[in-house]
């Protein structure tokens, strides 16, 4: 099979200057933008990570927005109304995020918003809250999000921020925020550690090597509809089923009713995590059922659950090329590894000691305050200018083990578009693959397509489908090609990705060489922001 170059144009994407901000006092906070609730914790005058409660003063806040009137609800108000006013209700946007408006979007008053914008409503409501309890403005943040994001699902919550008015410094795979959590003070102790998060709405395995000063991701997957509400709904249509026996009518066509049951079947399951039975009684249209239900039980009718939760594990560790024998501990996140039946099934992959000294529903947003921190600090550094209190600064930098370097790996494969001359057709050529450690160089050499070809124009694509149309396009390297060239003359490409996302690709044909870089999750730019900002109106958000 011959393989050459295509020609073709496709627009690249746009390269964006990085938001900067003049210098003052700054303050920044870690936040975990969750499926089903989010998190944030700062760094106290004393160097100690603390979460940040609402103005609720909860330590979570649903990640549930209300659209009232002129005014936006987000939160456990909202939560609480999302089945009687579902249609001013929006909840799960964090799946949404990074697509565009043709692909997902919501109209309120006459206003269309993208899951960006809706998720930025969600920021600002904690962003104001964190004012309010820390009595000073909040200016910097960094984000977390699943391993498994790819570019645009970043860079929209990087925007997400911006529109809420954060400088978003980060954004850091939750795994890796919930290790920086763990490891701080105890980074003297080589350690690979396998990542175990599952949450309300998502699951998560990562692997990683945490050694020296730096955290290296050696592996990751996950299913981003696997949850605690799987476990819930298990209890629903449990209770249900009784309820239909008992009186002939299904309790889930009412939609208040489905709410009720909701809300108690979450409370029976985290009741099931300390005591070997509970009763859920359920009432509907004057009758009601009470159902009896014990841990053995409710273990039983979710096993299926576990078990997917258990091949990832093995998928994992597999994909990494790793036996359970090179890992050193299991560090567990997301409130669902309180449940027993969880830990066991995690307990008996291997005989690794599980990791639970840090809480599991906070781990990721305090890890992600850390980064913050460190990122401040490493600006000082580079700008000469002070923007944390002195406090904070001897505090932080005194601390054993100093700045930590967090090495990323690619969480989708990075390829070029070529032509199967055999197949006549296009096809993905993966340059660097998912999962390989960053920085990472590629360097392969292809044939034009044709004699006398006067440009070669590559396109840069992310995805792991051979079928270009499956890929997500990045960008393009555009080439001028000495004249004359037969058929089959090379043309060196280089892939070149280093450790801030920027993607460099040089193109070298016969002595005639291009460059392009494109800088990922950057967002947008201030001007952009302005514009964006505008379109979202001021609504208040509470
Ligand atoms: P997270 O997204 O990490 O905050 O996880 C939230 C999920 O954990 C929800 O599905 C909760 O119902 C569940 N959860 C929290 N605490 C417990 C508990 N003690 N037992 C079982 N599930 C819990």
């Amino acid at each position: 099979m011959e393989i050459a170059l295509t020609l073709g144009v496709q627009p690249g994407l746009l390269l964006m200057p990085k938001m900067t901000q003049p210098m003052t006092r700054r303050k920044v906070v870690g936040i975990d933008l969750g499926t089903t609730f989010c998190a944030m914790a700062h760094i106290d005058p004393y160097g100690k990570p603390q979460i940040i409660p609402n103005g609720e003063s909860e330590r979570l806040t649903p990640s549930v927005i209300l659209f009232d009137g002129a005014s936006v609800i987000v939160g456990t108000l909202a939560k609480n109304n999302s089945v009687a006013e579902a249609e001013r209700i929006v909840d799960f946007v964090k799946r949404e995020i990074g697509k565009p408006k043709e692909q997902f979007q919501r109209e309120f008053n006459g206003k269309i918003y993208s899951a960006e914008e809706l998720s930025a409503l969600i920021l600002r409501k904690l962003k104001a809250d964190a004012e309010k309890y820390l009595k000073e403005p909040v200016t910097d943040a960094v984000i977390t999000v699943p391993a498994y994001f790819n570019d645009a699902e970043r860079t929209a919550t990087i925007t997400a921020g911006q529109l809420a008015g954060l400088n978003v410094l980060q954004i850091i795979n939750e795994p890796t925020a919930a290790a920086v959590a763990y490891g701080l003070d105890k980074l003297n102790e080589d350690q690979t550690v396998f990542v175990f998060d599952l949450g309300g709405g998502t699951f998560d395995v990562t692997i990683m090597r945490i050694e020296g000063q730096g955290i290296h991701m050696l592996g990751t997957n996950g299913d981003h509809r696997l949850g605690g509400k799987d476990w819930d709904d298990v209890i629903v249509n449990h209770v249900a089923e009784e309820f239909d026996r008992a009186h002939g009518e299904n309790p889930l066509l009412d939609l208040q009713s489905y709410q009720d049951l909701q809300s108690r079947a979450l409370a029976a399951k985290i009741q099931l995590s300390s005591r070997p039975r509970t009763a859920i009684v359920h009432s509907h249209n004057g009758k009601s059922v009470k159902v009896e239900l014990t841990r053995e039980e409710f273990e039983l009718k979710t096993r299926h659950l576990v078990e997917k939760c258990k091949t990832i594990c093995e998928m994992v560790l597999q994909e990494a090329r790793m036996e359970w024998s090179d890992i050193n501990k299991v560090l567990l996140v997301g409130g669902m590894t309180r449940m027993p039946m969880v830990r066991e099934m995690v307990a008996g992959l291997s005989s690794v000691p599980l990791v639970d000294d840090v809480n599991p529903d906070e781990a990721v947003a305090v890890g992600a305050a850390i980064q913050g921190i460190l990122s401040l600090l490493r600006e000082e550094e580079t700008t000469g200018e002070k923007t944390l209190s002195e406090d904070t600064r001897r505090q932080f930098s005194s601390r054993e083990g100093g700045l930590i370097q967090v090495t990323n790996i690619t969480s989708h494969t990075l390829g070029v578009v070529l032509w199967d001359e055999a197949h006549l057709e296009e096809y993905v050529f993966p340059m660097i693959r998912k999962m390989t450690a960053i920085p990472a160089t590629a360097r392969n050499s292809f044939g034009t397509a044709s004699a006398n070809m006067q440009r070669a124009v590559v396109r840069i694509v992310e995805g792991e489908s051979t079928l270009p149309a499956e890929c997500t396009p990045l960008g393009l390297c555009d080439v001028e090609l000495p004249a004359f060239l037969p058929k089959g003359s090379p043309v060196e490409l280089t892939y070149e990705y280093n450790a801030n996302q920027v993607l460099e690709v040089a193109v070298n044909a016969s002595g005639n060489q291009a460059k392009v870089r494109i800088e990922r999750n950057t967002g947008l730019a201030p001007d952009e922001v302005e514009r964006a900002t505008a379109g979202l109106g001021t609504i208040a958000v509470v």
